[in-house]
């Protein structure tokens, strides 16, 4: 069952009567907020057009109550007070809260898109979109994204579940994520895993033509490195080396990957396709091995700490390129 909203409901300065309101919102628990058309006029197609409609006449009957003497006209909304309170300093001060919980924010975009408030969506889509401000589960807020179509912040999210393996991701506040947007974000993520792996992964071609073969050679092409002097392609030390192109500008360099090199560039793709973000290739775990093996090499040990740095670092960016370049079908 979905969380329920809890948005805080202290006494509000909108409860206030000031002489220049001029209408009241009667909220769905029953509280006077005095506003001003202009302000709603202005954010709100949907006031823009209440308020054009033909007005009922002041009563100016003999009541005593305190809303019958004030005279303004009331509009009835379905929101609570909490709702509106929110709602009402962000067009009035242009704060955007703290919201405690996704289910908050989830009531206020709510009411923005049913009174099309574009305002607030797109503060509240701002806020989203800041990790500082958006503490939540990115599958709760992808979810959210997908409810209330906001095509940038799934993207977002999307892209944040990617550090989650798949047996942990779970909405934990929302629970009505639609089955086709999670199809897509299924989708999305497998091609992030394919296109991350691609990045360290060893293919196999015909050494004849070239071209990817399943029972040719094991190879490596690499486009995105600054230079080729490492010691893995300098040093011709163990056994269980690859051959590789290294393409730097206009030129390609053929060079052979020493093995302990190869064997990382193995894990750093095992470890990708369970987590396709480019800081998964500095794990130490993936390192370490490759640092032990070259200290058995007099020429490899005194470089390898600083080459094999640099190429992870390379690498890294790679990844995050090519994942941020894989599309959501939204
Ligand atoms: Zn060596």
């Amino acid at each position: 069952m979905e969380a329920t909203a809890s948005l805080p409901s202290a006494p509000s300065i909108f409860e206030i009567h000031e002489d220049d309101a001029d209408v009241i919102l009667n909220t769905s628990d029953d509280c006077k907020l005095f506003v001003h058309k202009l302000i709603l006029r202005k954010a709100s197609a949907v006031f823009a057009t209440m308020f054009d409609l033909p007005q009922p006449a002041p009563s100016h009957n003999t009541s005593t109550s305190f809303l019958d003497m004030c005279d303004l006209p009331v509009v009835p909304v379905s929101e609570d007070k909490a709702v509106w309170d929110v709602i009402l300093c962000m067009l009035y001060r242009h704060e955007t809260p703290s919201f405690a919980s996704i289910v908050d924010l989830k009531v206020v975009l709510e009411a923005a898109q049913k009174y099309d408030l574009e305002f607030i969506t797109q503060r509240i889509e701002h806020a989203l979109l800041c990790p500082l401000r958006a503490p939540w589960d990115p599958l709760d807020v992808y979810a959210l994204a997908c409810l209330y179509n906001l095509e940038s912040v799934a993207v977002h999210a999307a892209r944040a579940t990617l550090a989650l393996p798949l047996e942990q991701l779970c909405a934990h506040e929302l629970h009505a994520v639609p089955a086709a947007a999670f199809q897509r974000l299924l989708a999305y993520r497998l091609r992030a895993r394919d296109a991350a792996a691609g990045v360290a992964g060893l293919s196999r071609v015909s050494m004849a033509t070239g071209a990817a073969w399943p029972g040719g050679k094991l190879f490596k092409r690499i486009e995105w490195l600054p230079r080729a002097t490492y010691t893995f392609f300098a040093c011709d030390c163990g056994a269980g080396g690859v051959e590789c192109a290294v393409k730097l500008g206009s030129d390609v360099h053929m060079l052979s990957g020493r093995g302990y090199w190869r064997a990382y560039l193995e894990r750093a793709e095992a470890a990708l396709k369970e987590q396709p973000v480019g800081s998964v290739v500095r794990e130490p775990a993936l390192m370490v091995p490759a640092f032990k093996a070259a200290g058995d090499c007099y020429h490899c040990r005194h470089h390898i700490y600083e080459d094999l740095s640099e190429f992870v670092d390379c690498m890294a960016k790679e990844v995050d390129k090519a994942v941020a370049a894989v599309p959501l079908k939204f």
